[in-house]
């Protein structure tokens, strides 16, 4: 599943690469992925040009001038992909959009996706975005007392729930979450009010670099790119790693549930 780190590169892609560009068509094949009617979504996309593209969390933003802003989930997992003028679409794609260069933007998700548009002036109404929390790598507004609030605010939470809540803090999922928790020490079941202030300082410190490195790989090994190329994470510390010796110490890492998600810690360095 896309993270901060895959979907941020996307979006930093996607804006290199598609600025200028308007829509000249929509191609729609699974029309329930869609906030709007087709007919709405044509009227709010087409004849329109994107401008800019950014990321909060797991969605992509694309403003399309005039007025539209253009909002992309790929859910548990798929590709966007830029194509070529003349170059056929993937089979398996749910929506397309046509520009008028000739080139085109695909979406594929594995199970479900959002492809959404709201007019921009409307965009704070959006409740799937509205409500994304703070961004792990925008040093203003995750500053370290905003980061020291959030757990100060749910003493009694555990300290994985916090971190993959996305009101708090958006784009950390079940794939990040194992070795920042790991680098930081921090067993996921440890409730907030009992991690002391230097270990909030580890732990703020080892999200913003655990995720600025995967973002300079490009993401995940086993995601895909706007140009259909893999990204270059793939060395977990515990992530994945059941049964294989702890990087630190030699334990072997356990996966363990915690509440509805698994986690994979070394039972002797995270307490
Ligand atoms: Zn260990």
């Amino acid at each position: 599943m896309p993270e901060l780190p895959e979907v941020r590169h996307l979006a930093l892609q996607m804006d290199g690469e598609l600025r200028g560009r308007t829509v000249a068509g929509i191609d729609v094949v699974q029309p329930k992925c869609l906030n709007v009617p087709l007919s709405e979504f044509e009227r709010l996309t087409v004849g329109r040009t994107a401008t800019k593209v950014t990321s909060r969390g797991k969605w992509v933003f694309m403003t399309l001038d005039p007025g539209s802003t253009f909002l992309l989930n790929l859910g548990m997992g798929g590709e966007a992909l830029v194509h070529a003028k003349g170059e056929p679409l993937p089979d398996n794609r749910q929506v397309a959009f046509r520009f008028g260069d000739g080139s085109a933007l695909s979406f594929h998700f594995w199970w479900f996706g959002y492809v959404h548009v709201v007019p921009s002036a409307e965009l704070s109404s959006h409740a799937m975005t509205s409500q994304l929390g703070l961004d792990p790598l925008n040093d203003v507004e995750f500053a370290w007392p905003a980061f020291d609030r959030l757990l100060d605010a749910r003493k009694r939470t555990a300290i994985k729930a916090i971190l993959m809540d996305q009101k708090n803090i958006a784009g950390i999922g079940n794939v990040y979450i194992q070795d920042i928790l790991f680098a930081a020490r921090l067993h996921p079941m440890r409730k907030a009010g009992d991690v002391v202030s230097e270990e909030r300082h580890a732990l703020y410190d080892v999200i913003r670099s655990q995720l600025k490195h995967a973002l300079e790989l490009g993401g995940l090994a086993y995601e895909k790119d706007l140009y259909n190329q893999p990204g270059g994470f793939k060395d977990f510390l515990v992530g994945y790693r059941e049964g294989k010796p702890c990087p630190v110490c030699g334990t072997a890492v356990q996966k363990i549930k915690t509440g509805s998600t698994a986690s994979f810690i070394c039972p002797m360095c995270q307490t």
